[in-house]
Protein backbone atom coordinates (compact mmCIF):
# COMPACT_ATOMS: atom_id res chain seq x y z
CA UNK A 1 0.00 0.00 0.00
CA UNK A 2 0.99 3.24 -0.70
CA UNK A 3 2.01 5.32 2.35
CA UNK A 4 2.43 9.00 3.20
CA UNK A 5 4.07 10.26 6.31
CA UNK A 6 2.90 13.37 8.19
CA UNK A 7 3.79 15.25 10.84
CA UNK A 8 1.47 18.15 12.15
CA UNK A 9 2.64 21.75 13.34
CA UNK A 10 0.30 23.92 15.30
CA UNK A 11 -0.07 26.39 17.40
CA UNK A 12 -2.06 24.95 20.50
CA UNK A 13 -5.66 25.89 19.86
CA UNK A 14 -5.25 26.29 16.24
CA UNK A 15 -8.28 23.37 16.05
CA UNK A 16 -5.07 20.58 15.70
CA UNK A 17 -7.57 17.90 17.53
CA UNK A 18 -10.61 19.00 16.20
CA UNK A 19 -9.19 18.78 12.10
CA UNK A 20 -7.71 15.20 12.97
CA UNK A 21 -10.77 14.54 14.69
CA UNK A 22 -12.80 15.04 11.27
CA UNK A 23 -9.98 13.33 9.21
CA UNK A 24 -10.53 10.42 10.98
CA UNK A 25 -14.33 10.41 11.53
CA UNK A 26 -15.27 10.96 7.72
CA UNK A 27 -12.64 8.27 6.79
CA UNK A 28 -14.66 6.29 8.30
CA UNK A 29 -11.13 4.85 10.42
CA UNK A 30 -12.41 2.20 12.84
CA UNK A 31 -11.99 4.61 16.04
CA UNK A 32 -11.39 3.59 19.34
CA UNK A 33 -14.57 2.39 21.07
CA UNK A 34 -14.15 4.21 24.57
CA UNK A 35 -13.42 7.70 22.58
CA UNK A 36 -16.82 7.17 20.34
CA UNK A 37 -18.89 5.76 23.14
CA UNK A 38 -18.07 8.94 25.38
CA UNK A 39 -18.12 11.60 22.50
CA UNK A 40 -14.99 12.68 23.15
CA UNK A 41 -12.42 14.35 20.97
CA UNK A 42 -9.51 11.42 19.80
CA UNK A 43 -6.20 13.37 19.92
CA UNK A 44 -4.83 14.91 23.06
CA UNK A 45 -5.76 13.30 26.11
CA UNK A 46 -3.33 15.22 28.69
CA UNK A 47 -5.18 18.43 29.98
CA UNK A 48 -2.07 19.53 31.54
CA UNK A 49 -0.21 19.43 28.10
CA UNK A 50 -3.58 21.53 26.75
CA UNK A 51 -3.51 23.91 29.70
CA UNK A 52 0.33 24.83 29.19
CA UNK A 53 -0.21 25.31 25.64
CA UNK A 54 2.43 22.25 25.74
CA UNK A 55 2.42 18.86 23.71
CA UNK A 56 4.57 16.65 25.68
CA UNK A 57 4.08 13.37 24.19
CA UNK A 58 4.12 12.79 20.18
CA UNK A 59 1.16 10.54 19.47
CA UNK A 60 0.56 9.08 16.37
CA UNK A 61 -2.33 8.75 14.31
CA UNK A 62 -2.92 6.64 10.71
CA UNK A 63 -5.79 6.90 8.71
CA UNK A 64 -6.80 4.90 5.34
CA UNK A 65 -7.64 7.12 2.22
CA UNK A 66 -8.47 5.40 -1.48
CA UNK A 67 -5.75 2.98 -0.93
CA UNK A 68 -3.15 5.00 0.58
CA UNK A 69 -1.83 4.97 4.47
CA UNK A 70 -1.69 8.28 5.91
CA UNK A 71 0.19 8.35 9.24
CA UNK A 72 0.16 11.56 11.13
CA UNK A 73 2.89 12.16 13.57
CA UNK A 74 2.58 15.11 16.44
CA UNK A 75 5.11 17.60 17.27
CA UNK A 76 5.48 19.00 20.32
CA UNK A 77 4.97 22.85 20.83
CA UNK A 78 7.61 23.47 22.37
CA UNK A 79 11.68 23.94 21.76
CA UNK A 80 12.62 22.64 25.58
CA UNK A 81 11.59 19.30 24.11
CA UNK A 82 14.13 20.26 20.89
CA UNK A 83 15.44 16.80 20.59
CA UNK A 84 11.74 15.07 20.37
CA UNK A 85 10.80 17.86 17.81
CA UNK A 86 13.71 16.38 15.79
CA UNK A 87 13.28 12.98 16.60
CA UNK A 88 9.75 13.08 15.31
CA UNK A 89 10.14 15.45 12.40
CA UNK A 90 12.50 12.00 11.16
CA UNK A 91 9.61 9.96 10.94
CA UNK A 92 8.01 12.65 8.28
CA UNK A 93 7.84 13.50 4.26
CA UNK A 94 6.44 16.37 5.03
CA UNK A 95 4.21 18.38 6.89
CA UNK A 96 0.70 20.43 7.97
CA UNK A 97 1.37 23.85 9.17
CA UNK A 98 -2.13 24.41 10.43
CA UNK A 99 -2.44 28.30 11.26
CA UNK A 100 -5.95 29.97 12.64
CA UNK A 101 -7.55 31.91 10.12
CA UNK A 102 -7.75 35.03 12.09
CA UNK A 103 -4.39 34.94 14.25
CA UNK A 104 -2.62 33.84 11.54
CA UNK A 105 0.75 31.81 12.56
CA UNK A 106 2.26 32.32 16.13
CA UNK A 107 5.62 32.82 17.26
CA UNK A 108 5.72 29.37 19.48
CA UNK A 109 5.47 26.91 15.96
CA UNK A 110 8.36 29.21 14.67
CA UNK A 111 10.83 26.77 16.16
CA UNK A 112 9.24 23.48 15.09
CA UNK A 113 8.70 24.96 11.33
CA UNK A 114 12.45 26.19 11.14
CA UNK A 115 13.48 22.33 11.98
CA UNK A 116 11.12 21.23 9.11
CA UNK A 117 12.42 23.77 6.76
CA UNK A 118 15.87 22.60 8.04
CA UNK A 119 14.64 18.83 7.10
CA UNK A 120 13.64 20.51 3.23
CA UNK A 121 9.87 18.70 4.11
CA UNK A 122 7.32 20.00 2.20
CA UNK A 123 4.62 22.11 3.94
CA UNK A 124 1.44 22.22 3.16
CA UNK A 125 -0.12 24.99 5.13
CA UNK A 126 -4.06 24.41 6.43
CA UNK A 127 -5.62 27.65 6.84
CA UNK A 128 -8.16 26.48 9.92
CA UNK A 129 -10.91 28.18 11.23
CA UNK A 130 -12.13 30.19 8.03
CA UNK A 131 -15.61 29.84 9.36
CA UNK A 132 -14.53 32.28 12.19
CA UNK A 133 -16.82 36.02 11.43
CA UNK A 134 -13.34 37.92 11.86
CA UNK A 135 -11.21 35.43 9.74
CA UNK A 136 -8.66 37.49 7.79
CA UNK A 137 -7.04 35.45 5.34
CA UNK A 138 -5.06 37.80 3.08
CA UNK A 139 -3.64 39.02 6.05
CA UNK A 140 -2.73 35.70 7.71
CA UNK A 141 -1.35 34.07 4.54
CA UNK A 142 1.01 37.56 4.24
CA UNK A 143 2.24 36.81 7.56
CA UNK A 144 2.77 32.76 6.67
CA UNK A 145 4.91 33.98 4.14
CA UNK A 146 6.31 36.42 5.69
CA UNK A 147 7.67 33.42 8.55
CA UNK A 148 8.55 31.04 6.01
CA UNK A 149 11.00 33.98 4.33
CA UNK A 150 12.59 34.71 7.34
CA UNK A 151 13.17 31.25 8.11
CA UNK A 152 15.12 30.98 5.31
CA UNK A 153 12.59 28.82 3.27
CA UNK A 154 13.49 27.96 0.04
CA UNK A 155 11.70 28.95 -2.98
CA UNK A 156 10.09 25.57 -3.69
CA UNK A 157 9.08 25.64 0.35
CA UNK A 158 7.82 29.41 0.17
CA UNK A 159 6.15 28.39 -2.85
CA UNK A 160 3.49 26.07 -0.37
CA UNK A 161 -0.05 24.69 -1.44
CA UNK A 162 -2.50 25.95 0.63
CA UNK A 163 -5.79 24.56 1.62
CA UNK A 164 -8.71 26.49 3.58
CA UNK A 165 -10.48 24.66 6.18
CA UNK A 166 -12.97 24.53 8.96
CA UNK A 167 -11.98 21.77 10.93
CA UNK A 168 -15.16 22.43 13.56
CA UNK A 169 -17.75 21.81 10.33
CA UNK A 170 -15.36 19.06 8.93
CA UNK A 171 -15.02 21.10 5.73
CA UNK A 172 -12.39 21.48 3.76
CA UNK A 173 -11.34 23.23 -0.30
CA UNK A 174 -8.93 24.60 -2.26
CA UNK A 175 -11.03 27.78 -2.24
CA UNK A 176 -11.43 29.73 0.66
CA UNK A 177 -15.68 29.36 0.08
CA UNK A 178 -17.35 27.47 2.84
CA UNK A 179 -20.21 27.47 0.65
CA UNK A 180 -18.51 25.30 -1.90
CA UNK A 181 -17.15 23.07 0.60
CA UNK A 182 -18.67 19.49 1.41
CA UNK A 183 -16.38 17.67 3.44
CA UNK A 184 -12.88 17.44 4.95
CA UNK A 185 -11.67 15.18 2.40
CA UNK A 186 -9.55 17.87 0.40
CA UNK A 187 -6.84 17.42 2.75
CA UNK A 188 -6.13 13.91 2.36
CA UNK A 189 -5.92 14.78 -2.09
CA UNK A 190 -3.75 17.51 -1.05
CA UNK A 191 -1.44 15.36 1.55
CA UNK A 192 -1.08 12.39 -1.64
CA UNK A 193 -0.64 14.71 -4.51
CA UNK A 194 1.76 17.39 -2.81
CA UNK A 195 3.66 15.10 -0.30
CA UNK A 196 6.20 12.25 -1.45
CA UNK A 197 5.84 8.89 -0.53
CA UNK A 198 8.89 7.56 1.37
CA UNK A 199 11.54 6.66 -0.86
CA UNK A 200 12.51 3.13 0.63
CA UNK A 201 14.47 0.45 -0.80
CA UNK A 202 11.68 -2.44 0.55
CA UNK A 203 13.89 -5.49 -0.67
CA UNK A 204 17.24 -5.19 1.55
CA UNK A 205 18.06 -6.24 4.81
CA UNK A 206 16.06 -4.58 7.69
CA UNK A 207 16.61 -1.31 9.35
CA UNK A 208 14.11 0.47 11.51
CA UNK A 209 15.22 3.75 14.07
CA UNK A 210 13.31 3.93 17.24
CA UNK A 211 11.99 7.44 17.64
CA UNK A 212 9.73 6.85 20.96
CA UNK A 213 9.66 4.42 23.80
CA UNK A 214 6.51 3.81 26.17
CA UNK A 215 5.73 1.35 28.74
CA UNK A 216 2.64 -1.06 27.72
CA UNK A 217 0.72 -3.14 30.77
CA UNK A 218 1.21 -6.37 28.88
CA UNK A 219 3.88 -6.00 26.29
CA UNK A 220 6.47 -4.37 28.64
CA UNK A 221 8.28 -1.44 26.65
CA UNK A 222 7.18 -1.13 23.12
CA UNK A 223 9.76 1.03 20.55
CA UNK A 224 7.59 2.78 17.62
CA UNK A 225 9.64 3.79 14.80
CA UNK A 226 10.02 3.94 11.14
CA UNK A 227 11.29 1.26 9.24
CA UNK A 228 13.96 2.29 7.00
CA UNK A 229 14.68 -0.52 4.56
CA UNK A 230 13.32 -3.78 4.05
CA UNK A 231 10.26 -5.32 5.95
CA UNK A 232 9.69 -6.32 9.37
CA UNK A 233 8.00 -9.42 10.71
CA UNK A 234 5.72 -10.25 13.53
CA UNK A 235 8.11 -13.36 15.62
CA UNK A 236 11.27 -12.40 13.49
CA UNK A 237 14.69 -12.56 14.91
CA UNK A 238 16.28 -9.15 14.88
CA UNK A 239 19.00 -7.78 16.13
CA UNK A 240 19.54 -4.75 18.53
CA UNK A 241 22.16 -2.18 17.75
CA UNK A 242 22.62 -0.34 20.60
CA UNK A 243 23.56 2.96 22.06
CA UNK A 244 27.43 1.40 23.37
CA UNK A 245 27.86 0.08 19.62
CA UNK A 246 27.05 -3.36 20.91
CA UNK A 247 24.74 -5.91 18.62
CA UNK A 248 22.10 -8.56 20.09
CA UNK A 249 20.00 -10.55 18.26
CA UNK A 250 16.49 -10.68 19.80
CA UNK A 251 12.84 -11.74 19.07
CA UNK A 252 9.94 -9.75 18.60
CA UNK A 253 7.15 -11.07 20.58
CA UNK A 254 4.54 -8.54 19.58
CA UNK A 255 4.31 -5.94 15.63
CA UNK A 256 2.27 -3.54 15.51
CA UNK A 257 0.57 -0.70 13.21
CA UNK A 258 -0.97 2.32 13.52
CA UNK A 259 -4.86 2.19 12.59
CA UNK A 260 -6.76 5.04 13.89
CA UNK A 261 -5.59 6.06 17.21
CA UNK A 262 -4.99 2.61 18.42
CA UNK A 263 -1.96 -0.12 17.82
CA UNK A 264 -2.64 -3.27 16.43
CA UNK A 265 -1.11 -6.58 15.69
CA UNK A 266 0.50 -7.04 11.87
CA UNK A 267 1.99 -9.54 10.13
CA UNK A 268 4.33 -7.51 8.78
CA UNK A 269 5.28 -4.10 7.25
CA UNK A 270 7.54 -2.41 4.81
CA UNK A 271 9.75 0.12 4.79
CA UNK A 272 8.49 4.01 4.77
CA UNK A 273 5.61 2.57 7.49
CA UNK A 274 5.60 3.28 11.23
CA UNK A 275 5.38 0.66 13.26
CA UNK A 276 5.58 -0.32 17.12
CA UNK A 277 7.89 -3.75 18.43
CA UNK A 278 7.55 -5.47 21.78
CA UNK A 279 10.21 -7.72 23.15
CA UNK A 280 13.27 -5.82 23.23
CA UNK A 281 13.73 -4.77 27.20
CA UNK A 282 16.68 -2.99 26.95
CA UNK A 283 15.56 -0.83 23.59
CA UNK A 284 16.72 3.12 23.98
CA UNK A 285 15.06 6.02 21.73
CA UNK A 286 17.88 6.68 19.04
CA UNK A 287 18.86 2.76 18.23
CA UNK A 288 18.32 0.51 15.35
CA UNK A 289 16.71 -2.73 14.88
CA UNK A 290 18.06 -4.70 11.96
CA UNK A 291 18.43 -7.96 10.19
CA UNK A 292 20.37 -10.37 12.73
CA UNK A 293 21.95 -11.49 9.64
CA UNK A 294 22.89 -8.23 7.93
CA UNK A 295 22.97 -6.08 11.24
CA UNK A 296 23.45 -2.49 9.98
CA UNK A 297 23.60 0.74 12.62
CA UNK A 298 21.33 3.77 11.17
CA UNK A 299 22.88 6.95 12.52
CA UNK A 300 22.37 7.40 16.30
CA UNK A 301 19.46 9.86 17.39
CA UNK A 302 20.90 12.15 20.24
CA UNK A 303 19.00 12.02 23.27
CA UNK A 304 19.19 14.55 25.77
CA UNK A 305 20.66 13.74 28.74
CA UNK A 306 19.59 14.58 32.14
CA UNK A 307 21.27 18.26 32.84
CA UNK A 308 18.94 19.58 36.31
CA UNK A 309 18.32 17.49 39.59
CA UNK A 310 15.79 18.32 42.28
CA UNK A 311 15.27 16.07 45.64
CA UNK A 312 11.62 14.31 45.91
CA UNK A 313 10.88 14.09 49.56
CA UNK A 314 7.58 12.90 51.60
CA UNK A 315 6.40 15.99 52.47
CA UNK A 316 7.23 16.15 56.74
CA UNK A 317 6.34 19.83 57.47
CA UNK A 318 4.01 20.53 59.91
CA UNK A 319 0.99 21.33 56.88
CA UNK A 320 1.37 17.81 55.67
CA UNK A 321 -1.19 15.57 54.42
CA UNK A 322 -3.69 18.95 53.60
CA UNK A 323 -3.08 19.11 50.16
CA UNK A 324 -2.77 15.65 49.01
CA UNK A 325 -4.55 11.96 49.18
CA UNK A 326 -0.99 10.12 48.33
CA UNK A 327 1.50 11.44 51.03
CA UNK A 328 3.51 8.08 51.89
CA UNK A 329 7.08 7.51 50.85
CA UNK A 330 5.81 3.87 49.19
CA UNK A 331 3.02 5.76 47.09
CA UNK A 332 5.48 8.51 45.86
CA UNK A 333 8.03 5.67 45.13
CA UNK A 334 5.84 3.62 42.98
CA UNK A 335 4.40 6.52 41.45
CA UNK A 336 8.12 8.31 40.29
CA UNK A 337 9.20 5.20 39.29
CA UNK A 338 6.19 4.07 37.15
CA UNK A 339 7.29 7.75 34.86
CA UNK A 340 9.86 6.05 33.70
CA UNK A 341 8.36 3.91 31.34
CA UNK A 342 7.30 6.43 29.76
CA UNK A 343 9.05 9.43 29.85
CA UNK A 344 12.70 7.72 28.50
CA UNK A 345 14.34 11.77 29.22
CA UNK A 346 13.81 11.22 33.57
CA UNK A 347 15.65 9.40 35.76
CA UNK A 348 15.07 8.60 39.50
CA UNK A 349 17.60 7.54 42.22
CA UNK A 350 16.87 6.31 45.69
CA UNK A 351 18.24 8.07 48.58
CA UNK A 352 19.69 5.01 50.66
CA UNK A 353 19.39 7.14 54.04
CA UNK A 354 16.36 6.73 56.25
CA UNK A 355 14.44 8.51 57.87
CA UNK A 356 15.13 11.76 55.66
CA UNK A 357 15.46 9.37 52.20
CA UNK A 358 13.60 10.95 49.34
CA UNK A 359 14.77 10.77 45.43
CA UNK A 360 16.96 12.46 43.33
CA UNK A 361 14.79 13.06 40.19
CA UNK A 362 16.49 14.16 37.22
CA UNK A 363 15.38 16.02 33.47
CA UNK A 364 16.01 17.52 31.13
CA UNK A 365 15.73 21.43 32.14
CA UNK A 366 13.53 22.73 34.81
CA UNK A 367 9.97 23.13 32.93
CA UNK A 368 10.68 19.15 32.57
CA UNK A 369 10.80 18.56 36.23
CA UNK A 370 8.57 21.23 36.26
CA UNK A 371 5.45 19.97 34.13
CA UNK A 372 5.89 16.32 35.98
CA UNK A 373 5.49 17.98 39.41
CA UNK A 374 2.23 19.46 38.51
CA UNK A 375 1.51 16.45 36.78
CA UNK A 376 1.77 14.73 40.41
CA UNK A 377 0.31 17.43 42.51
CA UNK A 378 -2.98 16.82 39.94
CA UNK A 379 -3.10 13.21 40.63
CA UNK A 380 -3.66 14.28 44.18
CA UNK A 381 0.60 13.14 45.45
CA UNK A 382 1.71 15.46 47.67
CA UNK A 383 5.38 16.08 48.48
CA UNK A 384 8.39 18.29 48.89
CA UNK A 385 10.80 19.06 46.79
CA UNK A 386 14.23 20.86 46.98
CA UNK A 387 15.50 23.72 44.83
CA UNK A 388 16.24 22.52 41.36
CA UNK A 389 20.33 22.10 40.84
CA UNK A 390 22.07 21.33 37.80
CA UNK A 391 24.24 17.95 36.95
CA UNK A 392 28.05 18.68 37.07
CA UNK A 393 29.75 16.28 35.35
CA UNK A 394 34.09 15.74 35.41
CA UNK A 395 35.73 15.91 32.38
CA UNK A 396 39.73 15.13 32.73
CA UNK A 397 39.57 16.72 36.32
CA UNK A 398 37.79 19.73 35.87
CA UNK A 399 34.20 20.62 36.20
CA UNK A 400 31.61 20.81 33.38
CA UNK A 401 28.17 22.36 33.46
CA UNK A 402 25.32 22.32 31.24
CA UNK A 403 24.82 25.17 28.63
CA UNK A 404 21.33 26.06 26.72
CA UNK A 405 20.68 28.10 23.75
CA UNK A 406 18.02 30.64 24.58
CA UNK A 407 15.94 32.15 21.94
CA UNK A 408 13.68 34.98 22.51
CA UNK A 409 10.99 37.29 20.68
CA UNK A 410 10.01 39.97 22.20
CA UNK A 411 8.28 43.99 21.73
CA UNK A 412 11.22 46.04 20.92
CA UNK A 413 10.30 48.14 24.17
CA UNK A 414 11.23 45.41 26.76
CA UNK A 415 14.56 44.26 25.21
CA UNK A 416 16.51 46.61 27.13
CA UNK A 417 15.49 45.15 30.32
CA UNK A 418 16.00 40.98 28.87
CA UNK A 419 19.16 42.02 27.65
CA UNK A 420 20.13 43.48 30.81
CA UNK A 421 19.00 41.08 32.82
CA UNK A 422 20.62 37.55 30.59
CA UNK A 423 23.26 39.45 31.31
CA UNK A 424 23.62 39.31 35.05
CA UNK A 425 22.61 35.54 34.70
CA UNK A 426 25.59 35.19 32.38
CA UNK A 427 23.88 34.59 29.45
CA UNK A 428 26.18 35.59 26.13
CA UNK A 429 24.28 37.02 23.28
CA UNK A 430 24.92 35.10 19.81
CA UNK A 431 22.29 37.36 17.87
CA UNK A 432 20.55 40.01 17.97
CA UNK A 433 17.63 41.00 15.06
CA UNK A 434 14.67 44.05 14.83
CA UNK A 435 11.89 43.40 12.72
CA UNK A 436 8.83 45.17 12.29
CA UNK A 437 8.96 46.00 16.29
CA UNK A 438 9.64 42.62 17.83
CA UNK A 439 13.11 42.03 19.16
CA UNK A 440 14.64 38.36 18.49
CA UNK A 441 17.43 37.50 20.60
CA UNK A 442 19.68 34.48 21.02
CA UNK A 443 21.80 33.49 24.14
CA UNK A 444 23.93 30.93 25.24
CA UNK A 445 23.39 30.85 28.68
CA UNK A 446 24.62 28.26 31.79
CA UNK A 447 21.60 26.14 32.59
CA UNK A 448 21.89 27.31 36.33
CA UNK A 449 21.57 31.07 35.20
CA UNK A 450 17.84 29.99 33.75
CA UNK A 451 16.55 29.07 36.72
CA UNK A 452 13.51 31.13 38.33
CA UNK A 453 13.78 33.45 35.05
CA UNK A 454 10.76 32.08 33.38
CA UNK A 455 8.60 33.97 35.40
CA UNK A 456 10.47 37.11 35.31
CA UNK A 457 10.60 36.86 31.81
CA UNK A 458 6.68 37.04 31.77
CA UNK A 459 6.18 39.76 34.31
CA UNK A 460 9.07 41.87 32.42
CA UNK A 461 7.69 41.71 29.28
CA UNK A 462 3.70 41.89 30.56
CA UNK A 463 3.07 38.37 29.06
CA UNK A 464 3.85 39.05 25.30
CA UNK A 465 7.77 37.59 25.49
CA UNK A 466 7.98 34.51 24.19
CA UNK A 467 11.29 32.31 25.29
CA UNK A 468 12.35 28.78 23.89
CA UNK A 469 15.56 26.47 25.59
CA UNK A 470 17.33 23.91 24.20
CA UNK A 471 20.64 22.11 25.97
CA UNK A 472 23.50 23.22 24.28
CA UNK A 473 26.02 21.14 25.51
CA UNK A 474 28.83 20.79 29.13
CA UNK A 475 31.48 23.06 29.32
CA UNK A 476 33.64 24.75 31.78
CA UNK A 477 32.08 27.98 33.75
CA UNK A 478 34.56 30.11 34.78
CA UNK A 479 32.25 33.00 36.06
CA UNK A 480 32.07 33.70 39.40
CA UNK A 481 28.46 32.99 40.55
CA UNK A 482 28.46 33.85 44.49
CA UNK A 483 26.71 36.91 44.54
CA UNK A 484 23.69 35.57 42.12
CA UNK A 485 22.34 32.90 43.89
CA UNK A 486 19.40 34.11 45.96
CA UNK A 487 18.53 33.18 49.50
CA UNK A 488 15.37 32.55 50.98
CA UNK A 489 13.15 34.77 52.77
CA UNK A 490 11.92 32.31 56.04
CA UNK A 491 9.10 32.35 58.39
CA UNK A 492 10.44 33.75 61.90
CA UNK A 493 7.27 32.33 64.02
CA UNK A 494 4.17 30.12 63.37
CA UNK A 495 1.01 31.64 62.81
CA UNK A 496 -1.47 33.73 59.76
CA UNK A 497 0.41 35.90 57.78
CA UNK A 498 -0.95 39.78 57.88
CA UNK A 499 -0.80 42.64 55.42
CA UNK A 500 0.93 44.65 58.04
CA UNK A 501 3.73 41.99 58.45
CA UNK A 502 4.19 41.32 54.76
CA UNK A 503 4.10 45.23 53.72
CA UNK A 504 7.03 45.62 55.98
CA UNK A 505 8.93 42.84 54.64
CA UNK A 506 7.74 43.30 51.15
CA UNK A 507 11.22 45.21 49.69
CA UNK A 508 13.42 42.58 50.82
CA UNK A 509 12.12 39.78 47.65
CA UNK A 510 9.26 38.50 46.51
CA UNK A 511 6.90 37.26 48.65
CA UNK A 512 5.06 34.31 47.45
CA UNK A 513 1.93 34.47 50.01
CA UNK A 514 -0.97 37.52 50.41
CA UNK A 515 -1.97 37.77 53.88
CA UNK A 516 -4.01 34.86 55.66
CA UNK A 517 -1.84 32.30 54.73
CA UNK A 518 -1.03 29.37 57.50
CA UNK A 519 2.71 29.12 58.07
CA UNK A 520 4.95 28.05 60.15
CA UNK A 521 8.37 28.66 61.71
CA UNK A 522 11.10 28.15 59.80
CA UNK A 523 9.31 28.14 56.21
CA UNK A 524 9.93 29.38 53.02
CA UNK A 525 7.66 32.07 51.93
CA UNK A 526 9.79 33.73 49.66
CA UNK A 527 12.84 34.57 47.40
CA UNK A 528 15.42 36.93 49.07
CA UNK A 529 16.46 40.03 46.06
CA UNK A 530 20.22 38.94 47.86
CA UNK A 531 22.30 35.92 48.85
CA UNK A 532 21.81 34.45 51.88
CA UNK A 533 18.58 33.57 54.37
CA UNK A 534 16.80 35.94 56.19
CA UNK A 535 14.16 35.69 58.62
CA UNK A 536 11.47 37.75 58.90
CA UNK A 537 7.74 38.01 60.98
CA UNK A 538 5.62 37.78 58.57
CA UNK A 539 2.45 37.43 60.69
CA UNK A 540 3.64 41.02 62.40
CA UNK A 541 0.57 42.61 63.47
CA UNK A 542 0.70 46.42 64.10
CA UNK A 543 1.23 46.68 67.87
CA UNK A 544 1.99 50.37 69.60
CA UNK A 545 5.20 48.82 71.45
CA UNK A 546 8.84 49.55 70.54
CA UNK A 547 9.70 47.49 67.49
CA UNK A 548 13.09 47.35 68.59
CA UNK A 549 12.49 45.44 71.59
CA UNK A 550 10.87 43.09 70.12
CA UNK A 551 12.91 42.11 67.55
CA UNK A 552 15.81 42.23 70.36
CA UNK A 553 13.92 39.37 72.20
CA UNK A 554 13.34 37.53 69.01
CA UNK A 555 16.79 37.15 68.04
CA UNK A 556 17.61 35.66 71.24
CA UNK A 557 17.09 32.63 69.21
CA UNK A 558 19.88 32.24 67.13
CA UNK A 559 23.86 33.07 67.56
CA UNK A 560 24.79 35.54 65.05
CA UNK A 561 21.82 37.35 63.72
CA UNK A 562 21.77 41.05 62.09
CA UNK A 563 18.53 43.08 61.97
CA UNK A 564 17.37 46.68 59.96
CA UNK A 565 17.59 49.78 61.80
CA UNK A 566 13.91 49.97 62.55
CA UNK A 567 13.80 46.24 63.83
CA UNK A 568 10.98 44.95 61.96
CA UNK A 569 13.58 42.63 59.64
CA UNK A 570 16.66 40.32 60.75
CA UNK A 571 18.60 37.79 59.74
CA UNK A 572 21.66 35.15 60.21
CA UNK A 573 24.63 36.35 59.50
CA UNK A 574 26.86 35.08 56.62
P1 LIG B 1 -5.83 22.34 19.40
O1 LIG B 1 -5.38 22.91 20.67
O2 LIG B 1 -5.04 22.89 18.25
O3 LIG B 1 -5.87 20.84 19.37
O4 LIG B 1 -7.29 22.91 19.16
P2 LIG B 1 -8.73 22.25 19.33
O5 LIG B 1 -9.03 21.36 18.20
O6 LIG B 1 -8.89 21.69 20.68
O7 LIG B 1 -9.62 23.54 19.18
C1 LIG B 1 -9.45 24.67 19.99
C2 LIG B 1 -10.72 25.49 20.03
O8 LIG B 1 -11.01 25.98 18.75
C3 LIG B 1 -11.94 24.69 20.47
O9 LIG B 1 -12.72 25.52 21.27
C4 LIG B 1 -12.60 24.34 19.18
O10 LIG B 1 -13.99 24.18 19.33
C5 LIG B 1 -12.30 25.55 18.33
N1 LIG B 1 -12.22 25.20 16.92
C6 LIG B 1 -11.57 24.14 16.37
N2 LIG B 1 -11.73 24.12 15.03
C7 LIG B 1 -12.49 25.20 14.71
C8 LIG B 1 -13.00 25.72 13.50
O11 LIG B 1 -12.80 25.20 12.40
N3 LIG B 1 -13.74 26.86 13.58
C9 LIG B 1 -14.00 27.49 14.76
N4 LIG B 1 -14.72 28.59 14.74
N5 LIG B 1 -13.53 27.01 15.92
C10 LIG B 1 -12.80 25.88 15.92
Amino acid sequence: MEIRNVAIIAHVDHGKTTLVDALLRQSRTRIGKEATARGDLIMDSNPLERERGITIFAKNVSIQWNGVKINIVDTPGHADFGGEVERVLKMADGCLLLVDAKEGPMPQTRFVLKKALEQKLRIVVVVNKIDKPDARIPYVLDKTLELFLSLDASDEQADFPIIYASGKQGLAGLEPELAKMTDILPVFDLIVKEIKAPVVDASGPLQMLVTTIVGDQFKGRVAAGRVWRGVIKAGQEVAHLNRLGETKKCRLTSLMTFDGISRVEAAEAVAGDIVAIAGIPDIMIGETIADSLAPEALPLLFIEEPTVKATFMVNNSPFAGQEGQYTTSRQLRERLFKELENDMALRVEEIENPPAGGWIVSGRGELHLAIFLERLRREGYELQVSRPQVIEKIVDGRTQVPFERVFIEIPEEYSGSVIQKLGRRHGLMQDLKLENGITYLEFIIPTKGLFGYRNEFLTDTKGLGIMNSSFEQYQEDEQEWKEEQPGSLVAHEAGQTLMYGLMNVQDRGILFYGPGVQVYAGEVVGQHSRSGDLRLNVCKAKHLTNFREKGMADAEYFNDVWYSEDGNTWGIKG
